[in-house]
């Protein structure tokens, strides 16, 4: 076991409004030997079809995940006392080109995967995930449980005609078999729809869909265990839209929709992946321009660090 691993500058070594803004003040590397998980930024936007922004995502996460402690006092997570930690830099795109991004994005990831690095990713638009799940599929060569937070099911067939934009990941991602659809589920979905039957295709693909209503007023607490029933051992992938929290939380972001899960059941959400044989998350959508508190990206870096403290390994006071 290596004996030293990275640690987040500490704010009595550095006023926390100082240093280099890389996620929670911890070393950044582009040496992949001996990573264990990895934040990685992916500052791509051209996926959106409302407010753009989310670009910017990763460099406010990492500005606001300046405040975060190694120690999660509630869960008594310590994952700096067991796993490797770096912020792997950001995975350069072509924002004048969507699909030359999406392969960009891909080769990016598979070469993390490629390293047994679990990477926690920080959008960017939703689009990210569809090219981080080829790269995994590539790694895992099986398809991936998913916990999909979102007030969006993100399964349209095209938008604008194009079969590749944030609200069509998951579509793509399943026809592509990347995913083994009787674990999957999505949370928080809610808000206005282009027909009645939208989240039908979902719950025909076999995909446990719990619509923001059924979790209005209630600890999220005994939903996670059912979805530990279901997912069992099977290598899963948590992608986070912060949009599936309410717009009063997160309002920095690029469709929100108002009713949504509060940032205690976001927290429920991620906690209760503890066990599961997480391979990977992301937090996506923040839109700093809209984030005029920087609230939003506060919570998405908390978000991403509760993800790094369910991973596999976590050491637990
Ligand atoms: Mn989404
Ligand atoms: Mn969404």
């Amino acid at each position: 076991m290596a004996t030293a691993f990275n640690q987040p500058l500490g704010g009595n070594e550095m006023i926390r409004s100082g240093g280099i803004a890389t996620m929670m003040r911890l070393p950044t590397t582009t040496d992949y030997a001996d990573i264990d998980v990895g934040f990685i930024g992916v500052p791509f936007d051209i996926g959106t079809s409302n407010r753009t922004g989310a670009r910017f995502g990763p460099r406010a996460i990492r500005a606001e995940s300046s405040l975060l402690r190694p120690y999660n006092m509630s869960t008594g997570a310590a994952p700096f006392d067991s796993l490797q930690v770096a912020d792997l830099g950001d995975c350069s795109i072509n924002t004048f080109n969507l699909l030359d991004s999406i392969r960009l994005i891909e080769e990016f990831y598979a070469k993390v995967f490629a390293a047994n690095i679990k990477p926690i990713s920080l959008g960017g638009d939703h689009t990210i995930v569809l090219p981080i799940l080829r790269a995994l599929n590539r790694h895992l060569k099986k398809p991936v449980a998913i916990v999909h937070v979102d007030a969006h099911a993100d399964v349209n067939d095209t938008m604008y005609g194009e079969k590749i934009a944030h609200g069509t990941p998951f579509r793509r991602a399943i026809e592509e078999g990347l995913i083994d659809t009787h674990k999957m589920v999505q949370i928080g979905l809610r808000g206005t729809g282009y027909s009645a039957e939208d989240f039908d295709w979902c719950r025909n693909q076999g995909i446990k869909v719990v619509q923001a209503e059924s979790c209005w007023y209630q600890s999220l607490a005994p939903l996670m265990q059912e979805v530990r029933m279901l997912i069992g051992d099977t290598p899963t992938y948590i992608s986070f839209d912060i949009d599936g929290l309410d717009p009063s939380f997160a309002p920095g972001t690029g469709t929100p929709e108002v009713g949504g899960l509060t940032v205690t059941q976001g927290l429920e959400i991620i906690r209760g992946c503890r066990g599961l044989n997480l391979v990977g998350g992301d937090v996506v959508e923040v839109s700093p321009p809209y984030d005029t508190t920087g609230n939003t990206a506060l919570v998405g870096a908390n978000m991403a660090y509760e993800i790094l403290c369910v991973m596999p390994g976590v050491r637990y006071a």
